[in-house]
């Protein structure tokens, strides 16, 4: 099967590597939809892996014995490797499991642990069941395209009372944006990028602000009757949109951190006790939410649609990559078998 390979700063190729098989929980499954993630970091700075990716949808082919899947079944699979026996595995939580599993060691697979491949290997109960008319496109967004938001909307109990401010809008604020008014929540999205603003406004934002305004956080508030946002999921992981979503929100409001990298420093007294806001980081979503996940893109499927803006072959992984880094783009698909 092929594999995409990094082998340094802006240097890749497709690879040939052995077909896994399936042992224990492990299945087989045939990957249609490779959606891109933040490995376009690792082509800018240069790493050195064949293990690339944690997003894919497509179907089971081989499972070993009697599973909670069957060859056939079309699924999205889901990231990591986690116990399935600990605490934070039985209550949904997974993606927190602090005793994850070496798929090669638990399964004697040479590989099979990447999603930008043709096929992977994953345990059964991490391959959720993508329903009858749902495209593996649109299904494939269970992923990160609707998920870390999904989960961030849940941690900070999003309503439709609420006024959200999504900060950066990257593939996982666009997401915010849809999780966010399907909430039915009123939506103030911020970025630099044109292509990005835009494209939220499409997908229902329903004031859109550039992050380079003077006294961002002030008008934020005259925005949300001079208080503040009651609620904000930052979605950029920068630490100018960090600190605007702390200073943007109104007293006893609450932000959950969905965006994976910098550094903030808090105030006690007047960030958190003064203004009695709740912080939460927030990793992904509880594994019981998925057939929400998918009712929501179903409810939404048009946005969902719209927010997937470019597909290329694996073989192409390389454009792909150069576009991403421009963020001139939404979600980009790829198909691994062209
Ligand atoms: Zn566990
Ligand atoms: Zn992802």
């Amino acid at each position: 099967m092929k594999v995409v390979e990094l082998q340094g700063a802006r240097r890749c190729n497709l690879v040939e590597r052995t077909m896994p098989f399936a042992k224990g929980a492990f299945a087989v499954v045939r990957l249609e939809v490779v959606p891109m993630c933040t490995e376009f970091k690792g082509y800018k700075e240069g790493w050195q892996t064949d293990c690339l990716g944690h997003e894919a949808a497509g179907t089971v082919v081989e499972v070993d014995g009697l599973r909670e899947v069957a060859v056939g079944d079309r699924v999205v699979v889901m990231p990591q490797y986690p116990c399935g026996r600990c605490r934070l595995c039985l209550s949904g939580e997974y993606v927190y499991c602090e005793s994850s599993l070496d798929p090669h060691l638990a399964t004697g697979n040479s590989c099979g642990s990447a999603t930008y491949a043709q096929y992977m290997i994953k345990q059964d109960r991490l391959l959720a069941k993508v329903p009858e008319g749902l495209s593996m496109d649109l299904a494939s967004m269970a992923n990160c395209g609707i998920g870390p938001s999904f989960g961030g909307a849940r941690r900070i109990g999003l309503s439709g009372e609420d006024t959200v401010l999504i900060t950066g809008l990257g593939p996982v604020g666009l997401g915010a944006v849809i999780v966010s008014k399907w909430f039915g929540a009123r939506v103030i999205a911020v970025d630099t990028n044109e292509f990005r603003k835009s494209l939220a406004a499409e997908l229902g934002a329903d004031i859109v602000l550039d992050a380079a305004e003077p006294d961002l956080a002030r008008k934020i508030k005259d925005l949300s009757r001079g208080h503040g946002a009651d609620k904000a999921l930052e979605c950029s992981g920068s630490p100018i949109a960090q600190r605007l979503a702390v200073d943007a929100l109104r007293r006893l409001g609450s932000l959950a951190f969905v965006g994976e990298a910098g550094e903030l420093s808090l105030h006690v007294s007047n960030d958190l006790i003064r203004k009695g806001l709740t912080l939460h980081g927030s990793w992904y979503y509880n594994l019981a939410d998925v057939p929400l996940v998918y009712r929501l893109i179903e409810e939404r499927s048009e946005a969902v649609a719209k927010m997937i803006t470019h597909r290329f072959p694996m073989s192409q992984v390389e454009q792909a990559w150069q576009l991403q880094l421009t963020g001139n783009c939404g979600k980009v698909l790829l198909d691994p078998w062209n």
